[in-house]
């Protein structure tokens, strides 16, 4: 009864090559429908339920918690993804409750300390063929959360899961429009929030800043609106302009050129849009314009001497704590000590460490170590 609700608004909403929930695969393990949500209602819901997810509160997205509290953590930044996204897809008039599922799950397995703990666990794991967050994210909700007693993992529908696996093999893959465009909202997103976190850090500058065309343009519209608003913009209100007027013309730009490419033939419906290999994008002005802003924080942010600080003291904690738990593997929890007949102690100690945030990575490292933190 309920999918046929469902069906009816989706019907009324959405646009033929949206993904309906009435299309949906299913899960691995049949269960009953609910009388009254979706099927990636409920996979956000079980997204937002995990353990994982609550998790994301501890992991830093560029900047550590010591660094101050004004900048985005992991979770803020995947709440931003999922608000912009909402927007494109509505605006698209895509599946929303497919999209915010997939975004409230995109970096959900990031390991603690960003990129650093990623290229370091890589390192580890390298006999065992790597390690990469969108895989990870897999791992966790197929395998390590486990909130019901009759199945591993969230059971989160093909879709959602099929979603994923696309983010993690990027090149032999045909995303859905709803997972093209949660990739899409995490550029927009990442290139706005590091712009404004930056600046408030006093890593970078707004004059610096304003030599990149996107950033210029953005300044621009921001002084129109304030000259005909007539109120005083100080430096303050300059960078948090900024930001707003980069979300803005990013997101129109990307919905008005998908608008474009949504026209093609091939867009009758969800599976021939995928097969054919629509691919929404920016123009191509836009796309040059971040990828100087991009190259930009690579240089003067994410290469920052207090960036590369942080970033290689938490790569020795990473090697020492993985170090500590092969050497004596009754250090791990019993729910992962259980998984190194199956995967292998160096994949389990690899896996635990990964789910870790950022203090409780410092925490064990210390503790096993005997340092002080
Ligand atoms: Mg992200």
């Amino acid at each position: 009864m309920s999918l046929s609700l469902i069906d009816l608004r989706e019907s009324a909403l959405l646009a033929p090559y949206a993904f309906y929930s009435r299309d949906s695969s299913g899960r691995a393990y049949s269960e009953p429908e609910h009388a009254y949500r979706g099927p990636f209602q409920r996979d956000r819901d079980r997204i937002v339920h995990s353990a994982a997810f609550r998790r994301l509160n501890g992991k830093m997205q560029v900047f550590t918690g010591a660094m101050g509290d004004y900048h985005r953590t992991r979770l803020t930044h995947t709440m931003e993804v999922a608000s912009i996204a909402r927007t494109i897809g509505r605006t698209l008039r895509l599946n929303e409750d497919l999209i915010e599922a997939l975004a409230l799950l995109h970096d959900i397995g990031h390991p603690p300390f960003g990129h650093a703990g990623e290229d370091t666990l890589a390192e580890l794991l390298e006999a065992e063929g790597g390690f990469s967050h969108n895989r990870f994210a897999l791992t966790l909700v197929r395998e390590i959360e486990h909130p019901y007693p009759i199945f591993p993992g969230l059971n989160l529908t093909y879709e959602v899961l099929e979603s994923q696996d696309t983010r993690a093999d990027k090149q032999h893959s045909s995303p859905l429009l709803e997972a093209q465009v949660v990739d899409a909202a995490d550029s927009i997103t990442y290139d706005a929030h590091d712009v404004d976190d930056a600046v408030k850090l006093k890593l970078i500058t707004l004059d610096e800043l304003g030599q990149l065309p996107l950033i210029a343009r953005c300044l621009d519209r921001v002084e129109q609106k304030h000259l005909a608003s007539g109120a005083k913009l100080t430096a303050d209100f300059l960078r948090k302009s900024l930001v707003h007027e980069l979300i803005e013309v990013q997101v129109s730009d990307l919905v008005q050129r998908s608008q474009q490419i949504l026209l093609s033939p091939a867009c009758t419906n969800a599976q021939e849009a995928k097969e054919a290999g629509i691919r929404l994008t920016h123009n191509s002005d836009m796309q040059t314009e971040k990828s100087k802003l991009e190259a930009f924080l690579y240089q003067r942010v994410y290469r920052h001497p207090d960036i590369v600080r942080v970033r290689l003291k938490a790569q020795n904690r990473l090697r020492e704590l993985f170090q500590a738990y092969c050497d004596d593997p009754g250090l791990l929890p019993a729910h992962f000590r259980v998984r190194i007949d199956k995967i292998g102690l160096r994949q389990t100690a690899g896996d635990y460490i990964a789910g870790m945030t950022d203090h409780y990575c410092l925490e064990q490292s210390n503790r096993l170590s005997g340092k002080t933190p």
